[in-house]
């Protein structure tokens, strides 16, 4: 049998990017078909509650950075409950010499820690006054170790960078991979002077309600990506859908995929949106060369592991903060642990935590690749030394993420080269995804809001 279907959109992929641009479209009037390879909606958004534990295998919290982000809550309405961090979890630790030590929130701060040497501290009041760089290349540890020092880089970049981005600040380009940083020293002359200029440029009633607030959704992020579904009709998402390939047909594109009892599916849009990664184009998009998409598919990964660890009740140090960074230079096997049920309310039973343990990343492929139980037992170590606790977890999962985070390196320019010169050799397709536009899921929402933008803006 054949499924024929006709739609002004077919969006690949029903993670947050792929869901909120077809959100957008179908508010906009243009129907929307979205193909989607797994059983479920949501991508690497997934939330479990049982036993009275609600908890993330992917992303935890989200930063509430962008109007886009505001708005598209706003637009879902009761549909989906906002959950802003509790004010008690700010605390971001950083572990040094067998301690946790609170990550400076300001200048202030910066001074009295044990975090950065007495040198940089010096360098740090500096900063201000150092000339700007001119390289546009420059990773992330030059452009730290020139603006602020070793210190500053060792105990606070790289830590950050593995909460962020499971990454290396020496392969990290800041232009790609941190644009705001990057247009602060290149707009203003330096870090310190531009954050205080933008904080008192004039905002807009929403973009003064981007507040940077931590945020997650009420039941967890599943809600969130349920509500856009919901929003968008189960009769516009076909989930299960295999061998999904894209064909130009004339000045429309033909999709083809395979449904689970092997009927075959096929749609004819003038626009396809595509929000897979990198790995993914040549298989979707066979008429491609692979000399074309090979600035895209060079695109590294970090592979991350996410182990989740429930205790009823907790007997270990009071977990009053965001989480625990653990910077390379301590040499632990794990990239950081959050504390989600610090965060959010109703993430585990009254008296007990619910901790989220990162593990692999860039800088440490080995232990991504340790088998489950071994990845358990080297959670369940860290938990104990550091957080102080002989308890025994009564929930403890593992979830692995071979293709987690872009990295976005010095390769990063031709890649978004490659995309442009396709999308203009094939018009009306669109190749998105974290492979351009940021990593965080304020990133995904706001391309989402901008392709359906874009689309209702034009011809179709
Ligand atoms: C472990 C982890 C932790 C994270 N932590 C944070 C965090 O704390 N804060 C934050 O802001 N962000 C975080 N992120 C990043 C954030 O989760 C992502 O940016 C965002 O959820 C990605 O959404 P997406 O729709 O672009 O991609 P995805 O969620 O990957 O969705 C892509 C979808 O496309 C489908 N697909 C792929 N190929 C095909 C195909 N050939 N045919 C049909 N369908 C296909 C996939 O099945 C998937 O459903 C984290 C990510 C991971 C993995």
């Amino acid at each position: 049998m054949q499924k024929n279907i006709t739609s002004d959109v077919t969006v690949i992929g029903a993670g947050l990017t792929g869901l909120t641009a077809a959100f957008y479209l179908k508010k906009a009037g243009k129907s929307v078909t979205v193909v989607e390879r797994s059983h479920r909606v949501g991508g690497v958004i997934r939330t479990f509650s049982h036993d009275g534990f609600t908890y993330e295998a992917g992303p935890n919290t989200g930063v509430l950075s962008s109007p886009e982000l505001v708005q598209l809550f706003d637009d879902l309405g009761n549909s989906c409950a906002l959950e802003t961090a509790n004010p008690n979890a700010k605390r971001r630790l950083i572990w040094k010499n067998g301690t946790w030590n609170a990550l400076p929130s300001g200048l202030g701060s910066a001074i009295g820690t044990p975090l950065f040497s007495f040198g940089d501290k010096l360098r740090i009041l500096g900063e201000p006054f150092r000339k700007p760089g001119n390289n546009p290349y420059e990773t992330l540890d030059q452009l730290v170790l020139r603006r602020m020092g070793r210190s500053f880089l060792e105990y606070a970049i790289d830590p950050f960078i593995s909460g962020i981005y499971a990454g290396d600040p020496s392969l990290l380009v800041p232009k790609f991979a941190l644009p705001k940083l990057y247009n602060l020293e290149q707009n203003y002359g330096s870090f310190i002077r531009g954050a205080m200029k933008k904080g008192k440029e004039p905002k807009s009633a929403l973009e003064k309600r981007a507040t940077k607030d931590v945020f997650s959704v009420s039941g967890g992020l599943q809600s969130l990506v349920d509500a856009l579904a919901a929003a968008i009709g189960s009769e516009n998402i076909i989930l299960n859908a295999e061998n999904t390939q894209i064909t130009p047909h004339e000045d429309r594109y033909q999709i083809s995929a395979t449904a689970t009892n092997g009927d075959a599916i096929c749609i004819e849009s003038s626009k396809v949106v595509s929000t897979a990664g990198a790995y993914e184009l040549p298989s979707l998009f066979p008429f491609l060369g692979a000399d074309e998409l090979a600035p895209i598919t060079n695109l590294r990964y970090a592979k991350v592991a996410q182990v989740v660890a429930g205790f009823r009740e907790w007997n270990g140090i009071p977990l009053n903060g965001f989480g625990g960074l653990i910077p390379s230079k301590e040499r632990r096997k794990v990239l950081g642990i959050l504390f989600p049920s610090s965060i959010f309310p109703n993430r585990a039973p009254e008296g007990g935590a619910l901790l989220s343990i990162f593990a692999g990343g860039i800088k440490n492929e080995a232990v991504y690749n340790l088998s489950d139980e071994e990845l358990k037992q080297v959670a369940m170590r860290e938990i104990s030394e550091t957080l102080s606790t002989n308890s025994k977890p009564n929930m403890l999962e593992v979830f692995r993420y071979p293709h987690a985070i872009a990295q976005y390196e010095r390769s990063s320019e031709e890649r978004f080269a490659a995309i442009e010169k396709i999308e203009t050799a094939c018009p009306g397709l669109i190749l998105a995804g974290s492979i351009r536009d940021g990593i965080g899921m304020a990133d995904r929402v706001k391309q989402g809001v901008n392709i359906a933008k874009e689309i209702e803006t034009s011809r179709l």
